[in-house]
């Protein structure tokens, strides 16, 4: 059920990894899951950077490839690109893979500073905060329970929940109907011009791409709205809202 369009903005959906957490934490985070796994499988003698640049190439080739597809569990993916990886170097994953993914996501992602006070002041304001992102739901909730921020969501929107992965219109959708808003009351805020940018504009909702250091200058018209922090977006929506 959709409320009537009061023209005003009712709801505000961030993307995750990048918008909400770092890219710098997240690297880290990587990196360690890689010197686990290693350790892991008695192979601490390799070099930890160059293994680790591998299963990034890999693991992006992969993504790449489910843009906008069906869900298919993203533990499957990093497994694959991981095990790809060991082939080349010669060292086995074993099957707590995922559960060290899950404990190195919990220990190092890093929430970007102003997030914490960003999804108060949205929420203090009557807006309703989601999250719309391609990501399994144990990874998730693990994720936002040790950063401590789980609580700050009224709802949590996945492609596990969605069946299908950014821009594709359904996960969008799905987010919308959960906080019972219209794509006129809806902004979408990330990181990504064209998975965020576009799949957010191709349902009507207003995006909004969080580039703190300009360095995606060149795909900005995809975005309706550009800005270089995240608490911005209350400045923005205080300023559709008239309050
Ligand atoms: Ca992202």
């Amino acid at each position: 059920m959709v409320g009537e369009d009061t023209g005003k903005i009712r709801a505000v959906f961030f993307d995750f990894v990048g918008t909400i957490i770092t890219r710098e934490g997240e690297t880290v985070t990587h990196q360690n899951i890689v010197r686990e796994i290693l350790k892991r499988a008695g192979r601490d003698d390799l070099d930890v950077i160059a293994v680790w640049q591998d299963y990034e190439r890999e693991s992006s080739r992969l993504f790449r490839d489910l843009s906008g597809k069906r869900y298919v569990p993203i533990r499957r993916i990093d497994e694959e690109a991981m095990r790809r990886v060991g082939e080349k170097y010669g060292f086995e994953v074993d099957d707590g893979f995922w559960d060290v993914s899950l404990r190195m996501h919990a220990v190092h992602g890093r929430a970007f500073p102003d997030a914490v006070k960003t999804l108060k002041t949205l929420r203090s304001m009557g807006v309703h905060v989601g999250l719309i992102t391609d990501s399994d739901n144990d990874y998730i909730e693990t994720h936002l329970k040790a950063l401590g921020i789980y609580d700050l969501f009224d709802s949590i929107t996945t492609s596990e929940d969605a069946g299908f992965y950014k821009p594709h219109p359904r996960i969008f959708e799905l987010a919308m109907e959960r906080a019972h808003v219209s794509p006129g009351e809806s902004i979408y805020v990330g990181d990504n011009p064209e998975k965020d940018c576009r799949g957010a504009e191709n349902v009507g909702m207003l995006s909004v791409l969080l580039d703190p250091d300009g360095s995606k200058k060149e795909l900005w018209e995809n975005c309706r709205v550009v800005v270089s922090r995240l608490f911005d977006v209350v400045d923005l929506v205080r300023g559709l809202n008239g309050s």
